[in-house]
C-alpha cells in the first residue's frame, strides 16, 4: 500500500496506521471502553496483515477549549508523545460527566496541518500574506517591547486588552491576570461580549463563578431560551433544558430568529426580527406595567429600583451627599425614601418607595424606576410588534407566561452579535426583574458556566438608573 498523509495528523499514513487509527476511533466513539494497549482484532482474510503493537498510552486530566465556554472536563489520551484522543473524565456528578463532539475532535485540532503552530512574522507589506517564522523568544520580546514603550510614553493603562467570546476557558484567565499585573485597560465591547459586560452590572456576580446549580432549572416552570441554540452551541446545558422539559414539565420558550434545532423542541417557538430583542423586551415591560403585573415588593426589596438618583447629574444620592457620611467610606451608603416622608440609608428603611420625585435638603431626586418607567412609557406592544415582528398577542402572552413562574430566562450570545448588545441584555434583564423573578427556586437566568453566576443565589440588583434606559434608547435609531 502507497503510504500517505493521514488528515489532521501530517505523518506517513499506511494500512498498519490505518489499523492503529481505527482501534483509536472506536475507542472515541466506545466512551470508556477503550483497553490499553489493545490491538484491533483481525478479520477473515487478513492473516498476513502486520500485527499493531501494544503501546504504553498515558492518560492526563484536561479541559475543552471547545469556545462553547461549558469547560468541560476530560481525559487526553496520549502514546508516543501525541494525543491519540480524548475521552470524558468521570465527576463527582453524573450530569456534569459529559463531552459533545467537539470535546471528542480534539486531537484532530491539535494536529491540523493547517493549525498555527509557531509565532509567525509578518515581513512583507500588510495583505501581502508574506510572513516568516521565528521563534517564541523572539515573539515574546517583540510584543513586550511594545508595550514597554506604549506604557512609559502615555502610561501602563494605554495598553489594552480586548477579550472575545472565542476565547472564554481558562487562557482568558491567564490573560486577564497579566493584564491586570501590567496596569492596563480591559476592553469588554458592547458586541461579542456583551452578555458580560451587562450580566455584572445588572445581576452584580462576580463573572463566572457564583449562583446555583444547573439542575434549578428543573423548578422552572416557564423557561424562555433567548438567542441562545443550545443543543449545538453549548451542549453543557442543553440536557439539563431537555430534562427540564421531559421530566418535569418546563415549558420551553424559544425566541429566536431561526428555527433552531432547540426551537424544534420548544413548546413555543416565537420568531424574531434579528438585533430587535430589547424591543421585545420593552413590549413585555409595558404590558407588565399597563396590567399590574410588576412585582413592586420585590424591586423594593431586592434591587436598586427605590435608590435615588440625582437629577443633576444621574450620580445616587449618598448619605454623604446628605451630610451623614464621609464620601468614599463604607458607610457612605446609597439614599432610599421611606413611606413616612423622612430619608435614609437603604440599611435603615426597610420598605422604601419605589416611585416619586423629590427634594432632599436641597437635591432634586427621582426613584431609579420611576427613570425606568419613562423608558417603558415610549413603549406599547403595538409599537414594539412594529419592529420585532413579534405579534402583539404574542408579546403579552410572553408577559403573562413571565408572571406565571417560576420563570425563569436563557439569553445566549446570538443577541451579542448587534451593536448596543449590552443594553438589549439589560433591557431583558430588567424584565425579568420586574416579573420578579429572580432569586427564587427555578427562577432567574439560566445558561453554561458563563450564566451559572447569574442564577437563583445573585440576588442583588437589576436596574440600571438613567444608563439603562438612555442605553436602551440609543439603540432605536438601528431598528
Ligand atoms: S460542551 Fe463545550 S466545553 Fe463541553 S466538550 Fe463540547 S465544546 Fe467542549
Amino acid at each position: 500500500m502507497r503510504e500517505g498523509k493521514a488528515p489532521g495528523f501530517g505523518r506517513p499514513f499506511g494500512r498498519r496506521s490505518f489499523l492503529k487509527g481505527s482501534a483509536v476511533a472506536a475507542a472515541a466513539v466506545g466512551a470508556g471502553s477503550f483497553s490499553v494497549g489493545c490491538a484491533p482484532k483481525q478479520g477473515k482474510g487478513s492473516s498476513d496483515e502486520p500485527q499493531a503493537q501494544s503501546v504504553e498510552e498515558a492518560v492526563y486530566p484536561g479541559i475543552c477549549r471547545g469556545g462553547c465556554g461549558g469547560g468541560c472536563q476530560m481525559n487526553v489520551h496520549v502514546r508516543e508523545g501525541k494525543i491519540v484522543k480524548t475521552s470524558r473524565r468521570e465527576q463527582s456528578h453524573a450530569d456534569s460527566t459529559r463531552l459533545c463532539n467537539r470535546g471528542l475532535t480534539h486531537a484532530l485540532r491539535v494536529y491540523d496541518e493547517n493549525r498555527l503552530k509557531h509565532p509567525m512574522k509578518r515581513v512583507g507589506e500588510r495583505g501581502e500574506g508574506k510572513w516568516e517564522q521565528i521563534s517564541w523568544d523572539e515573539a515574546v520580546t517583540t510584543i513586550t517591547d511594545k508595550w514597554k514603550e506604549v506604557a512609559e510614553k502615555h502610561g501602563p493603562g494605554a495598553n489594552a486588552f480586548l477579550k472575545g467570546s472565542g476565547n472564554i476557558t481558562p487562557d482568558a484567565h491567564h490573560g486577564l491576570l497579566l493584564r491586570s499585573l501590567m496596569g492596563a485597560t480591559l476592553l469588554d465591547p458592547a458586541q461579542d461580549r456583551a452578555l458580560y459586560v451587562a450580566g455584572p452590572a445588572a445581576a452584580g456576580y462576580s463573572k463566572y463563578f457564583c449562583g446555583s446549580a444547573l439542575e434549578d432549572v428543573y423548578n422552572t416552570k416557564n423557561l424562555l431560551i433567548w438567542g441562545i441554540n443550545p443543543t449545538e452551541s453549548l451542549s453543557t446545558i442543553a440536557h439539563y433544558i431537555l430534562r427540564a422539559q421531559q421530566e418535569h414539565g418546563t415549558k420551553l420558550i424559544v425566541i429566536d430568529p431561526t428555527f433552531t434545532i432547540t426551537a424544534s423542541k420548544a413548546d413555543m417557538f416565537v420568531p424574531i426580527h434579528p438585533g430587535t430583542d430589547g424591543a421585545l423586551a420593552f413590549g413585555m415591560m409595558s404590558v407588565l406595567v399597563s396590567e399590574n403585573l410588576v412585582d413592586e415588593a420585590f424591586l423594593a426589596s431586592d434591587t436598586v429600583a427605590p435608590l435615588l438618583v440625582k437629577d443633576e447629574d444621574g450620580t445616587y444620592l449618598r448619605l454623604s451627599d446628605l451630610g451623614k457620611a464621609e464620601a468614599g467610606t463604607k458607610e457612605d451608603l446609597f439614599a432610599v425614601a421611606a413611606p413616612d416622608g423622612s430619608f435614609g440609608s437603604v440599611a435603615e428603611i426597610a420598605a422604601p418607595l419605589i416611585r416619586g420625585s423629590f427634594d432632599v435638603e436641597g437635591i432634586a431626586v427621582t426613584t431609579s424606576y420611576d427613570l425606568l418607567l419613562e423608558r417603558v412609557a415610549e413603549w406599547t406592544p403595538e409599537s414594539a410588534s412594529e419592529v420585532c415582528d413579534v405579534p402583539v398577542e404574542t408579546i403579552k402572552e410572553l408577559a403573562h407566561i413571565m408572571v406565571d413562574g417560576p420563570s425563569a430566562v436563557a439569553p445566549g450570545l446570538g443577541l451579542d452579535h448587534y451593536t448596543n448588545g449590552v443594553a438589549t441584555y439589560a433591557s431583558i434583564f430588567a424584565m425579568t426583574m420586574m416579573a420578579g423573578q429572580v432569586g427564587k427556586p427555578g427562577t432567574g437566568f439560566k445558561g453554561g458556566s458563563l450564566l451559572k453566576a447569574l442564577l437563583v443565589g445573585c440576588r442583588t440588583l437589576l436596574l440600571i438608573p438613567r444608563m439603562l434606559p438612555k442605553a436602551i434608547c440609543s439603540i432605536l435609531p438601528l431598528f
